[in-house]
């Protein structure tokens, strides 16, 4: 296992029968396995151990599965490239000497390596779709609500969805109709998922289907990207979809607003780790409050320390109109321009990341491009809805995958439609 893709490769039996029996799953490791190590990808909480399952862990079990691994990760979801990760970063089996982009870079590694047939991820502005574009492969990204999060390791709770991947759409139709539905341990849930049957939609028939191209989506794009794009628009077009231009002036903001929420969030859900009550403690023998700063010195990477600090600083009184309530201003905005745009389209198209897949090591100095390269991604976050990305075709030898949004909880119209091209 050369690419690093497994932080640890326990292997846990489900059922004997189910829709999945039979299927190996790798599995983010920020989702919580009883008696399985569950570190984030983080030192804070290398020898963490959960007492229980996670709702969709519970479910895969139930579904006949057999979970392989848990996938490395960036370090609590906190990048795009999987080089945060405290346990080294993982090679893109599809472009080696890659990144496999992140944050959920294992699991779409696993799959895309023939490691697993399926995986989960967890996508709080990207963290599906990215690494599914990056290594080739099918993610989905549900609309916020459709997938229980329970036991999900939290980073930022009101933008995170559990995501499947799949080598085809057809798999990761079939893991999402296993994850979807309500669960009594997470409110934010919702009963569209019930009787869900993804896996019928996956028929390829785009005849008469609608697709919307954000203009904004396209500016600043890789030149080679862009072209794949419209390759693969022009495949979905001979099957007899239609395109038309749209507008959402609101997405030049979505990237400064998602990192200022995501970052609010993230301080504020770390603060448990403290070394006493969860995670690494250090050996420091002075005050409590030496011993905490030292357990979180030593526990947290250079990105999880830059984000506690910039998320604090913007909830601080003073500071939180200024920051956090402008981003939840601009938050509202991003949500009403993508509604108007599904007002008269089926589906919004674009590529899922603007730029192919880093050379490893090539964007680890640079932070806000980092951030920046999230720009078609996170918008789809702060609006709740629903996305898929599916493989275009490469450019240079890189793979480049074409994202489609749709109106919240018509993961159906996504799945028929991507269906069509993988
Ligand atoms: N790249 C984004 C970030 O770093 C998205 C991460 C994610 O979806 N977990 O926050």
């Amino acid at each position: 296992m050369a690419e690093n893709i497994f932080i640890t490769d326990e292997r846990i039996e489900g059922a004997e029968d189910g829709p999945l029996a039979g299927r190996t799953v790798a599995i983010k490791d920020n989702i919580s396995t009883e008696g399985v190590r569950t570190t984030c990808g983080s030192r804070m909480l290398e020898d963490y151990v959960p007492p229980y399952d996670a709702t969709v862990v519970s479910l895969l079990k139930d579904a006949g599965a057999t979970i392989v691994g848990k996938a490395n990760m960036d370090e609590f979801g906190m990048g795009t490239t999987t080089e945060t990760s405290f346990f080294g970063p993982t090679d893109n089996p599809a472009a080696p000497g890659h990144v496999p982009g992140g944050s959920s870079g294992g699991s779409a590694a696993a799959v895309a390596a023939g490691e697993a047939d399926l995986a989960l991820g967890s996508d709080t502005g990207g963290s599906v779709r990215c690494p599914a574009a990056f290594c080739g492969v099918v993610g989905i990204k549900p609309t916020y609500g459709l997938v229980s999060r329970y036991g999900l390791v939290a980073y930022g709770n009101s933008l995170e969805q559990i995501g499947p991947f799949g080598e085809s759409v057809e798999d990761a139709a079939r893991l999402l109709d296993v994850i979807a539905g309500s669960d009594d341990r997470d409110a934010t849930t919702r009963t569209e998922g019930d009787d869900s049957n993804y896996v019928d939609a996956a028929t390829g028939d785009v005849d008469g289907l609608r697709i919307g191209v954000p203009t904004e989506l396209l500016e600043g794009a890789d030149e080679g990207v862009v072209e794949t794009f419209w390759d693969a628009l022009g495949t979905l077009e001979d099957r007899g979809a239609t395109y038309h231009e749209v507008s959402l002036p609101s997405v030049e903001h979505a990237v400064e607003a998602y990192y200022v929420i995501a970052m609010s969030e993230a301080s504020s859900n770390l603060a448990r780790y403290d070394g006493v009550r969860y995670g690494h403690a250090s050996d420091a023998t002075g005050n409590w409050n030496e011993t905490f700063a030292r357990a979180r010195e030593e526990g947290f990477g250079d990105e999880v320390k830059r984000r506690i600090l910039l998320g604090t600083y913007a909830l601080s009184a003073g500071y939180h109109d200024k920051y956090y309530k402008k981003a939840q201003d601009a938050r509202a905005w991003v949500k009403q321009d993508f509604d108007e745009a599904l007002s008269e389209a089926d589906v919004l198209a674009s590529p899922t990341m603007p730029v192919p897949p880093f050379e490893l090591g090539e964007s680890l100095d640079d932070p806000l491009q980092l951030y920046l390269a999230d720009a078609n991604t996170v918008p789809v976050n702060l609006a709740d809805l629903p996305a898929i990305s599916v493989p275009a075709g490469e450019t240079n030898g890189l793979p480049v995958g074409l994202q489609l949004v749709g109106p919240a909880f018509e993961e159906s119209v996504l799945i028929r439609a991507a269906s069509a091209l993988a």
